[in-house]
């Protein structure tokens, strides 16, 4: 089957910089991510769990990673249930606060499960070592993080996470499922938003 890009939106094009990751390299980067974890999972994926849910249960962190996530999922041969979390920590601006909490919390109870953290962006690193708190303390049976992107910002807090899409340069990223004030999340690349769309507000 042909892994063609095949998006035809273009309306942000003027206000991003430079595009780091074209849709055909990021379709690309998370069929070999969804592949990973399909051989990383198998052995778990079909355990007994004791209400008979999937052993795996896929995270989302809205609103970003949403896209992202939905890709991955069609990229995982695996069984597994999909759920979703909001948290805040940014606001409409573009640096983190360091205060984070929860909007939305999960619907499913992830004692003994197997809990991957689809993530889009770490930053500063601070959503997720809550996130990964907050979520340990529930009794999982493990829980990994496939972050989407990874920016080289020399502040960001000590996680592990196992997967990552890309490294990406420490500057204000837009597209596929990244916002600037609720904007461009339907981009089909990722990219760097001009400084002046932001400057000033
Ligand atoms: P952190 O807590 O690691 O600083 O980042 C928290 C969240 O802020 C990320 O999950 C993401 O939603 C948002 N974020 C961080 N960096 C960027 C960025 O460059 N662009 C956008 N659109 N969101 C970001
Ligand atoms: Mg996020
Ligand atoms: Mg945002």
């Amino acid at each position: 089957a042909s892994t063609a890009a095949c998006s035809s939106v273009t309306f942000g094009d003027a206000d991003v910089e430079e595009i780091l990751y074209s849709e055909q390299a990021i379709h690309e980067r998370v069929a070999q991510i969804g592949q990973q974890i399909t051989e990383d999972y198998r052995d778990v994926a079909f355990a007994e769990t004791p209400h008979g849910d999937p052993a795996i249960l896929m995270v989302s962190v809205l609103r970003g990673a949403a896209i992202y996530m939905s890709d991955l999922a069609r990229q995982i041969d695996l069984p597994f249930e999909m759920d979703y979390m909001a948290v805040s920590s940014y606001g409409t601006g573009t640096k983190s606060s360091g205060v984070v909490r929860i909007l939305k919390d999960l619907t499913s109870n992830i004692e003994g499960r197997h809990v991957i953290i689809a993530e889009d962006i770490v930053d500063s690193g601070l959503t997720l070592k809550y996130l990964l708190r907050v979520l340990e303390s529930r009794n999982p049976a493990s829980i990994t993080i496939a972050a989407l992107l990874k920016k080289q910002n020399p502040e960001q807090a000590e996680i592990d996470c196992k997967y990552v899409g890309f490294e990406c340069p420490d500057a204000f990223i837009v597209g596929y499922g990244l916002d600037y004030a609720e904007r461009y999340r339907n981009l089909p690349y990722i990219g760097i938003l001009k400084p002046e769309v932001y400057q000033g507000k």
